[in-house]
This record gives C-alpha cells, structure tokens and sequence, in this order.
C-alpha cells in the first residue's frame, strides 16, 4: 500500500495526507482528475493522460501551477517514493481552498493531489467469462451542460447509474445519452463488434469520455487490420453484437457477454476481444515513462 502521498510539492503520511474543508474540490466537486497505472515500473501513456487532464483543467478555466514536465516529474516522484513499480495512480487537481461561495474567484491557488497506490484489478474469472452488464436509466450527462470529456471531479452523474448496477448486483452498467445513444459506461468505455467483423465504439461527441486505453485499442486494432468506426449505434446493435468489450485504465480490456439479460454472441469472451486483451497487456510492457531511469 502506498504509504506518501504529494499535496502542493509535499509529502505526507496516508493520515496525515489532509485537505481544508473549504476546498471548492470537496464542496463543489470542482476540479479535474486523472486515473493512470504503473507497470512494473513504466507509467503507461503518462503523457497522453496529462494531455487531457490540462484539456479538462483548461476546459474549466482552472490553471495548474505546474508545467506538464513539472507534474509528469511530481507523478513519477510519488510512486518512487511509495517504492512502487506496479501502481494505481490518482492525480487531483482541484479549485483549492476558498470561501463557502459558488465562485472560484476566492480560490487563490489549485490544490494537487497525488496518491500512488497498489491495484485492485477485477477477478481474473471476469476477464475468462466476461461480464454481465445492465443498462442504467440514468442518462450519461449531456455534452452542452457538463461536457463528459472534461475528466471532472463531478462523477454524481456516473455515481447515480453505479447504484443502478449495485441494485442489479452486477460490475458495469452502459449509459446512453440524452438521445438514446450508447454513450460509455460509469468508468469504461464500449466497444462492440458485428456479425461481419466491424468495431464501433462511439464518438466522444455523443457525450463519452475519450480513454486512454479507448484510443490505445482503436490504434491496435488498426495495426491488426480491423475496421474500426466512431459512429453513434443504439442498444439494438449491442445486443445484436457478436463481441463485446469495455476499456479503461483499471479494467484494461474486459470482455461483456450479458447485456440486460441478452446473451452476446455466444455468452463467451469472444475471438478478437480476447486478442485485444493479449494485445493490450502486450503494450502495457513496452512503452510507458520509466519511473527509474538507473533501474
Ligand atoms: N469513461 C469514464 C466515465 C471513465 O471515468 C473512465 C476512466 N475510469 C473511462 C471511460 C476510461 O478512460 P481511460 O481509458 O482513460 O481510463
């Protein structure tokens, strides 16, 4: 368990890691965040996740203090100093402390979190048998009131359809958006597969936040020949699938065979879901940020 973690260039001990009360974060839920992993000492797609976690501070008007170099420095220090070389890594980034009013104006300096810890990864029975999913009747928030993909720390919205799956006593459950497309799940985004071999995930503009592993998937499965489509598709064409998955930083590529009680394909993990797992973990293990240069 990792045991630092960094507030402000500081390092603290996990209880005396603290944050004021009066952090528009907490209050507000205003700020951005980025869930990122390490393995065996690689950070995978460090960069492209600090990407969109300045995309998402910008799209806020929120201005990190620090230089990308700077944070991509502070996130390897952190998990060297927890002497972690797989590790689940939360960065925060919120408004800061300011006073019990809706602006950020009283915010004066934007408060950075990071905490490295050990992950907790789904069964390994889920990724051979796959997933049985629901989907929620929470709608997945609409892109021109709260863009999902701005990586914000207002997760209500996914939070809400989360119960949902916790009341159907299943992992996952798939949103759609206001217009009744298939937008993403609450932390993963979907990808399915037709009878004839095409993939589709949909397009962020539907309201889906743009992974990290989504684009790592879309870019291997063009290496491997597959046509792939952001195009939007409705609930018909994923119980019609032949393969279903979901991506994400914590799932990496987990496989789907049950969706509102309609089997998927076969019920089984199917043929390029399973190579796509292959592929991913594959990746994982050759590029990434060294975390020790010397080691
Ligand atoms: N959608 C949502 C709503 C998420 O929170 C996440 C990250 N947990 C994802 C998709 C997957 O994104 P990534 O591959 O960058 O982890």
């Amino acid at each position: 368990m990792g045991k630092y973690i960094y507030i402000d260039g500081e390092f603290f001990g996990r209880d005396e890691a603290k944050i004021s009360v009066f952090d528009h974060g907490l209050l507000y839920g205003d700020g951005v965040f980025e869930g990122i992993r390490a393995y065996s000492g690689n950070i995978f797609k460090l960069e492209e996740h600090l990407e969109r976690l300045y995309g998402s501070a910008k799209a806020i008007s929120l201005k990190i203090k620090l230089s990308v170099k700077e944070m991509e420095r502070a996130v390897v220090d952190t998990v060297l100093k927890n002497g972690l070389q797989d590790a689940y890594i939360r960065l925060v980034v919120t408004r800061g402390q300011g006073d019990l009013g809706l602006s950020p104006d009283k915010c004066k300096e934007p408060t950075i979190i990071i905490i490295a810890d050990k992950i907790t990864l789904y069964p390994e029975e889920f990724y051979n048998n796959g997933l049985r999913i629901i989907t929620a009747a929470t709608r997945r928030n609409i892109p021109e009131a709260l863009n999902p993909r701005i990586k914000s720390l207002n997760y209500l919205n996914n939070i809400m359809a989360k119960i949902e799956a916790n009341l159907a006593d299943v992992p996952e459950a798939l949103m759609l958006n206001n217009e009744g497309y298939v937008a993403e799940c609450t932390g993963d985004n979907i990808f399915i597969i037709s009878r004839k071999g095409k993939v589709h995930t949909p397009p962020p503009y539907l309201g889906t936040l743009t992974g990290i592993t989504r684009s790592a998937i879309i870019d291997l499965c063009r290496e491997k020949g597959l046509d792939v489509q952001e195009t939007p598709f409705t609930l018909f064409e994923v119980y019609n699938a032949e393969e279903c998955f979901l991506t994400g930083t914590a799932a990496e590529v987990i496989p789907v065979v049950n969706i509102d009680g309609r089997i998927i394909g076969r019920g089984k993990p199917g043929k390029i879901t399973k190579e796509l797992i292959l592929g991913f973990r594959k990746l994982t293990k050759e590029v990434g940020t060294r975390i020790n240069p010397k080691g």
